[in-house]
């Protein structure tokens, strides 16, 4: 089923502009096709009743809960190249609920906040076709550029670091065997040049729990992408 986005307007649904085009001039959408509208983390099944003008009319709401039972944040440590937009769109497809992206010690990429806000709309808009594409109703929130220190002072009922250096910790499910069934998650993940040992010592002594992805070095976007599959599919398994 074609899935557009749309929003409100005095009560009305309308179809994103964007959208509207994609679904006449590429999709080619025929009269009584249907389609869904996502808007406001809803979902509307509807049915094209003219083509020129196009018109549509609402059947019914479409109940769907494609969101993971825990809030899950992945911090990440801004990596090189465009390893950010296959974290972004994977991050999205796995159900997480925010990514905050920060900067530590071996930061090779260093954004001003005026980079960062040029950057962001890009980044946006690969959320929101992320987004449609995988059938979620939430957009993943993106926040950006904290230092390593403003990261570990966020709060959440469990935080997780990955660490390489930490081979012998328990399982993410021994760690998370009395978590309630709202609790939230992070796990903050390191770049190409990984954290520096003091940063993992402050991380732990903030209250992370260093966790092991396995016996080898996994690169960055290997690494926050495995983070992602494991704590979305302890979630799901709850
Ligand atoms: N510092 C390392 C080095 O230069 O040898 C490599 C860092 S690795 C490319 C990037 C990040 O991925 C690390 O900071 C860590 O967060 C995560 N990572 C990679 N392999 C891991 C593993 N086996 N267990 C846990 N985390 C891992």
């Amino acid at each position: 089923m074609i899935r557009v986005s749309g929003y409100f307007q005095q009560k009305t649904l309308h179809i994103d502009e964007d959208a509207l085009f994609h679904l006449v001039h590429v999709l080619r959408i025929k009269l009584h096709e249907s389609f869904e509208i996502l808007a406001e983390e809803k979902v509307y099944a509807c049915q094209i009743t003219s083509l020129k003008p196009l018109s549509f009319s609402v059947l019914n709401t479409v109940e769907v809960n494609t969101e993971l039972p825990h809030k899950i944040t992945l911090f990440y440590v801004i990596p090189k190249g465009d390893k950010l937009d296959l974290v972004i769109q994977k991050a999205v497809e796995l159900g997480i609920d925010q990514l905050i992206l920060i900067q530590s010690t071996h930061s090779v990429v260093i954004w001003t906040p005026a980079q960062w806000e040029q950057k962001k709309p890009r980044f946006l808009k690969q959320i929101h076709d992320a987004t449609l594409q995988c059938k979620r109703t939430s957009k993943m929130k993106l926040t950006g550029v904290f230092t390593f220190k403003e990261a570990i002072n966020l709060v959440f009922d469990y935080r997780f670091i990955a660490s390489e250096h930490h081979l012998s910790t328990s399982s993410l499910h021994d760690q998370l065997k009395n978590a309630t069934p709202n609790a939230s998650l992070a796990m903050l993940v390191g770049a190409e040049g990984g954290f520096t040992t003091e940063e993992v010592n402050q991380a732990i002594e903030h209250g992370f729990l260093p966790l092991s992805l396995g016996q080898r070095i996994l690169r960055t976007e290997t690494a926050a992408i495995a983070s992602c599959v494991l704590l979305s599919s302890w979630s799901e398994q709850r």
